[in-house]
């Protein structure tokens, strides 16, 4: 298990996600971001803002995620 933050995720907040694998944790993040959205959280409501301009741009969206997968792997595992 890897645990990343939020703000790691391009998210707003140092809400932790845990998972085994980057999938997983992309699925989290999106859960907290929809729950944030539906709460709407202004911080949130900015960070998902800038990532739907970056999925206006296939390119940079995949570079921004092989970055965040590279994170991920970088974490430590957690025991
Ligand atoms: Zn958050």
């Amino acid at each position: 298990m890897k645990t990343m933050t939020c703000h790691q995720l391009g998210g707003a907040c140092d809400e932790t996600f845990r998972a085994e694998t980057f999938e997983e944790l992309t699925e989290l993040s999106k859960a907290h971001g929809m729950d944030m959205f539906q709460k709407q959280d202004p911080a949130h409501l900015e960070a998902m803002n800038k990532m739907m301009q970056l999925m206006q741009n296939p390119e940079e969206m995949n570079k921004w995620m092989d970055e965040r997968r590279k994170d991920f792997e970088a974490q430590p595992d957690d025991v």
